[in-house]
């Protein structure tokens, strides 16, 4: 690593002019680099990231740039042992370095598979269904998220390095964004070290990753409309950029992760000896320890029946003893540093505070035993439980940003719900019931207030993944106090950052703007089944119109049973007769289905190679014996696999009866060959 970290600007790297800020080893205190971003052209950065990054990143498809992310992910898999030494130096254990590391890279290749398997390969997302807009169907409605043409600020906080920079950098690398990094300046070392692995790749095109090591100086000022800033980090910085005038007068989005009381609530159902008082426990001291309590999902309010208090006080304090503080290159330590000494002292000071209104029931705030470091020179910190008197105020008002908790007594479960919504909202909130009842009341009073919550009993402890894992997969952010933000939750973190756009137009139109067929829009029969068409040949709204088949009572008795399918509507004229929804005998639905695709299909051997599904199938109308069915069949999407010859082919499927009434609608999910004959054939 260089004495002076450098920013990776406009494709070059930055190295400050000045000595810089002094990063310290939070373990032991010694220098490990210096830090400035003076002189940096912020201008230049964003300039680059809307001139360059940005439009080379829109100008591949969702699956492109899903491919890329794997890629990337694979790549930085090879450095794991070298980001591994230097989050040694931020304090961080081995477990706590692999939820940074492993969890950023597992956060990138959780993206790129959701981004090829759940968004179209296209750079269009539609949102929802067509909107009829007129009787006479000429005139529809759909909304489509589309690119912003700015760049993706994303602010990190220190506890996170790897993490924090990846969750936000794929969502938004998905979405077509180019991002400018800025991570705290304390640990931002390792960061610059896995930018510096990315920049070499040469995986991401251009100006699609920027970096800067030290202050955000003027970023701010240069951003416009289509910009957004994603902020992590403490309720002060926040309101610090919520005023912004780009933020206050420009409309830069601003999404904002902050300060976050989150707590964890033991059922009234549990007791000491069943095995939820146990997961309950190591909960509390799970959070309290990993990333030494420097996580903004930590279990800051442990809230419990008064009945079972001094049962819970005295278990998590005998789990605390047995935790060894110390430098994570010794074996036996369990619980590194804080990042810094200057963190050391915030934390000391909130345990201050919170003593007004409770008391220290394990561990001592100024001293702590220490296993190979010095624990005055090293950011080191004993884990601190502390008990709340009645009527406490502070527990549910100070972040210790460390390893603290405050056990908090209840009476009634309506006055535990009523506890964790004086957090006044938080990112992630935990119940340890195995009550059904408990479990539904509580956890409908916490989702008001929370981003995510955790239902844990004996029966998903296993598995579980912990109280404070965010997941790439679902929702991390948190309403009020934490910030009101909200990013990961698969594709939807992905659309954040992507601009909803209603559009009205003629149904040729909206099939020429999408990409898509819309019904209602012009068919293309050109005589060619299209089945006998590769995917080179298809073209969106390329359809056929079967033939019309009479469905016999015959017909109807036959699949009755052949299939053991003898539901009365099919089988018993005068039960059927009864019935207010069928009036008489009808045919089973999947008969319909299953005689359409007898009517649309080419039998003989061609480039659609399977079915492989069927969305949205809707029976409309019942078919009664003697009634004619006939399906018109016609391409709506086209997505060529990028990792293989063949692509998916949408095809919409309508059913319709003698008076051209519709019966049955749905898409039909084939795999066709990108080419016919195939080169082997
Ligand atoms: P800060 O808010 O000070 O810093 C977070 C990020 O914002 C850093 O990258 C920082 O850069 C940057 N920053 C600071 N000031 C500005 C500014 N004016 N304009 C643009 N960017 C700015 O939080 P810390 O990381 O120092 O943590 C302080 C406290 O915040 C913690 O003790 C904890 O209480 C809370 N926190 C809460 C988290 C949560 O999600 N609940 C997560 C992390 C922290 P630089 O480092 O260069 O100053």
């Amino acid at each position: 690593m260089s004495a002076l970290l450098e920013s990776y600007v406009a494709g070059n790297w930055y190295a400050a002019p000045d000595e810089g800020e002094t990063v310290l080893d939070a373990v032991t205190g010694e220098e490990v680099t210096r830090i400035s971003s003076r002189g940096l052209d912020f201008a230049a950065m964003v300039a680059h990231a809307h001139q360059v990054g940005g439009p080379a990143l829109r100008e591949l498809t969702f699956h492109e740039r899903a491919s890329l992310l794997k890629a990337l992910a694979k790549h930085l898999g090879k450095f794991k042992d070298e980001f591994y030494a230097l989050s040694a130096r931020t304090g961080a254990t081995r477990r706590d370095s692999m939820v940074d590391i492993d969890g950023g890279i597992g956060t990138m290749f959780s993206y790129a598979s959701k981004g090829s398997r759940e968004l179209p390969n296209d750079t269009v997302v539609l949102d929802g269904n067509l909107e009829q807009l007129s009787k006479g169907g000429t005139f529809v409605g759909q909304h489509v998220y589309t690119s912003r043409t700015g760049a993706a600020v994303q602010i990190n906080a220190f506890n996170f390095p790897v993490w924090g920079m990846l969750e936000k950098f794929a969502p938004a690398f998905l979405a077509g964004l180019p991002s400018i990094v800025k991570p705290a300046s304390q640990t931002a070392y390792l960061t610059e070290a896995v930018v510096r692995r990315i920049v070499e790749s040469g995986i991401l095109p251009e100006g699609t990753l920027q970096l800067i090591s030290g202050s955000a100086g003027t970023l701010l000022d240069e951003l416009s409309e289509q910009d957004s800033v994603a902020f992590t980090g403490s309720a002060h910085t926040a309101e610090i950029l919520r005023n912004h005038p780009s933020v206050l007068r420009r409309g830069v989005h601003l999404g904002v992760e902050a300060d976050s009381l989150n707590c964890s609530i033991l059922g009234t159902d549990v007791t000491t000896d069943a095995p939820e008082f146990d997961l309950f426990v190591k909960g509390v001291v799970s959070e309290m320890t990993v990333k030494a309590g420097q996580k903004c999902t930590a279990i800051r309010r442990a809230i419990v029946p008064e009945g079972i208090a001094d049962a819970v006080v005295e278990a998590i304090s005998a789990r605390l003893a047995k935790i060894v503080v110390g430098n994570p290159a010794d074996e036996s330590v369990r619980m590194g540093a804080l990042a810094s000494v200057a963190q050391r002292d915030e934390v000391r000071k909130a345990i201050e505070a919170l003593r007004s209104s409770a008391e220290v029931v394990y561990g001592d705030p100024d001293s702590v035993d220490v296993v190979g470091a010095d624990a005055e020179s090293g950011a080191f910190l004993s884990p601190v439980l502390l008990r709340a008197r009645p009527g406490a105020t502070e527990p549910h008002d100070v972040e210790p940003f460390g390893p603290v908790s405050t056990v908090l007594t209840y009476s009634t479960t309506a006055e535990a719900i009523e506890l964790a919504a004086r957090g006044k909202g938080s990112l992630a909130a935990s119940l340890v019931t195995h009550d059904p009842d408990i479990a539904r009341q509580v956890t409908l009073g916490l989702a008001p207030w929370h981003g995510r919550v955790l239902v844990l009993d004996r029966d998903d402890a296993a598995e579980s993944t912990g109280h404070g894992s965010p997941l790439p997969v679902l929702v991390h952010g948190g309403p009020g106090r934490a910030g009101g933000g909200e990013e990961l939750g698969g594709i939807r973190g992905v659309l954040h950052h992507m601009q909803r756009t209603a559009i009205q137009a003629s149904p040729d139109m909206l099939t020429a703007i999408t990409g898509r067929w819309t019904a209602g829009a012009r068919r293309n029969d050109d005589a060619i089944h299209p089945f006998r068409k590769s995917l080179a040949e298809l073209g969106i709204g390329d359809s056929i119109v079967s033939e019309r088949r009479t469905v016999s009572l015959a017909d109807i008795d036959h699949f009755a049973e052949f299939t053991g399918d003898t539901f009365y509507a099919h089988t018993d004229p005068e039960a059927a007769a009864a019935s207010p929804l069928f009036g008489g005998i009808v045919a089973h639905g999947y008969l319909v289905v299953s005689l359409a695709a007898g009517l649309f299909v080419e039998p003989n051997p061609g480039p659609v190679l399977a079915n492989f599904g069927v969305d949205n199938l809707r029976f409309l109308t019942p078919v009664k014996a003697e009634d004619s069915i006939q399906v018109t069949l016609t391409v709506k999407q086209i997505t060529p696999r990028t990792s293989a010859d063949y692509g998916e082919v949408r095809w919409d499927a309508v059913v319709t009866n003698q008076d051209d009434a519709p019966v049955a609608t749905y898409d039909v999910l084939t795999l066709v060959a990108k080419t016919w004959p195939t080169t082997e054939s």
